[in-house]
């Protein structure tokens, strides 16, 4: 296994590096690897390659399984937390005080808590993230970043990188590595798992609504390979924004309608940031809250994603709340996460402020927030914390712990950017998919995997917001 040594002899060969470069390129766009351009992000007339590596990046295999095989656990997690009323207003008291877009999904859930659930199907996507942080010694070990329990993206036109990956291994001669790259089956899976819950809701003429942003031209390419995995399976897709719900949506005896279609499923892929929401937004998600129409995410279950419960997670206990009785589980789980620190007010909380005064590179703050580029860093973490130390606006944030994860090097392919090796970090997401109907889990699933990689200059990631690439794992 030799791939950092080859990358090296390779960049000092322009003229062959260049071919293997236009070999990549010309794969991606036989796989569908592709992405509007930013300057016409409406129109299909130009496209370019989407991001990507141009090789994959090594990983340990042992770790790339524990973080398959703690997926299950994950979904459980995030559906047993989606029905504790109790849980949740204990952990979110504080921050609902002072951060309103939490407050504001708060109260659809409690209203919709007091009138009692309409749907008992429940359907979860998630995607947990994490980095692999980078001991003294060598090894590594899995921590989690976060996990996104509504609109998980990033699959879809990425589906087919390891193809591409595996056949640039053995182009260059490295033949051996090309079976080191898992396959991935990412959109099949997460809409086989939507399929499921539209059957369970069991009309046929019912539709699965994506509910999207008018302006995410950028992920509608990954948009539409859901809906043609959906209609192959005959089920009718309609995509609408909240404003369209707002005026032309209704329920007649809970059942939810829009443009005369019966809304078998609603599917989020907006509505996870407060710019995604005007005042007629929230009437429509409270609209399709309280129908008949099954949530992914519910609103329990989109609340189980904030910061702050992954926080509250980490705190003595709590898992076991979860998982009386289950050690295993609890510590397959803890195992993933990294030290995360309260901020809400107290003693707990000062000490909190205190330690990340004093160490601030050590740390990340985080607000609850999603979409990336809300995170703090260094020295504004002091300035935040200066400015909010004595209040309870601190509740809105939590602390975690920064993690380090290895430094490889890696050519990133992207569009207008020069062909050179740089020094890179990845992360990489787990997709998990779950069912349940009233008490029973109908499915529970690990879907796959989807590897990101960014240069080290950046804090943050994101690969339509122009950081990161799609990477494959390399898992020896
Ligand atoms: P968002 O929900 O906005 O995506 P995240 O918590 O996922 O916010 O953080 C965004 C990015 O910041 C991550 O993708 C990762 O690159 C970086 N990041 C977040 N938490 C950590 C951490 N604890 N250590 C190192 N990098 C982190
Ligand atoms: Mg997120």
């Amino acid at each position: 296994m030799a791939t950092i040594e080859f990358i090296q002899e390779l960049i000092k060969n322009p003229e062959r590096l260049n071919n293997v470069v236009d070999e990549a390129k010309e794969l991606a766009f036989h796989h569908g690897i592709i992405s509007r351009i930013h300057e016409t992000s409406n129109s299909s007339e130009v496209v370019t390659y989407a991001p990507f590596t141009l090789f994959p990046s090594l990983m340990p295999k042992a770790i790339f399984l524990q973080a398959l095989e703690v997926q299950t656990h994950y979904n459980t997690l995030v559906d047993k937390i989606s029905r504790d009323q109790d849980f949740l207003e204990e952990a979110l008291a504080g921050t609902i005080q002072v951060d309103d877009f939490t407050a504001k999904l708060f109260g659809i859930y409690r209203q919709v808590q007091k009138k009692g659930q309409t749907q008992s199907i429940v359907v979860g996507l998630n995607r947990s993230d994490y980095m692999l942080d980078h001991m003294e010694d060598g090894t590594s070990s899995l921590k989690q970043v976060e996990i996104n329990t509504i609109a998980a993206a990033a699959f879809g036109v990425s589906d087919c990188l390891p193809m591409v990956h595996r056949h640039i291994l053995k182009s260059v001669g490295l033949l051996e590595e090309s079976n080191c790259v898992p396959d991935r089956n990412n959109t099949f899976g997460m809409c086989a798992v939507l399929a499921k819950a539209w059957e369970l809701y069991g009309r046929q003429s019912a539709v699965i609504l994506f509910l999207v942003g008018n302006d995410d031209q950028m992920s509608k390419l990954n948009h539409r390979m859901m809906e043609e995995q959906l209609w192959n399976r005959n089920i009718p897709v309609i995509c609408r924004t909240f404003e369209d719900v707002s005026r032309r949506g209704s329920l007649d005896n809970k059942i939810c309608f829009i443009d005369g279609r019966e809304v078998a499923v609603v599917y989020y892929r907006y509505g996870y940031m407060p710019d995604n929401y005007t005042e007629q937004s929230w009437d429509a998600r409270l609209l399709m809250e309280r129908s008949l129409a099954v949530k992914c995410p519910d609103i329990g279950t989109h609340l189980a994603g904030t910061k702050k419960i992954q926080q509250v997670l980490a705190k003595p206990g709590v898992l076991e709340r979860f998982f009386p009785d289950q050690p295993q589980i609890v510590d397959q789980i803890r195992a993933t996460f990294t030290g995360l620190y309260s901020l809400d007010m107290g003693i707990e909380g000062d000490q909190t402020v205190a330690m990340a005064l004093a160490n601030p590179t050590d740390f990340i703050l985080k607000p609850q927030r999603e979409g990336g580029g809300n995170n703090y860093y260094g020295e504004d973490i002091v300035q935040v914390l200066q400015e909010v130390k004595s209040d309870k606006r601190r509740a809105a944030y939590i602390l975690m712990d920064r993690i380090h994860p290895r430094i490889d090097q890696n050519i990133l392919l992207r569009r207008g950017f020069p062909i050179k090796l740089i020094s890179v970090c990845y992360e990489i997401g787990v997709y998990g998919a779950y069912v349940r109907h009233g008490e029973e889990m109908v499915l529970n699933e690990v879907v796959g995997h989807v590897l990101r990689s960014k240069s080290i200059e950046h804090n943050e990631a994101g690969v339509t917001g122009g950081i990161s690439a799609y990477d494959s794992p390399l898992c020896i």
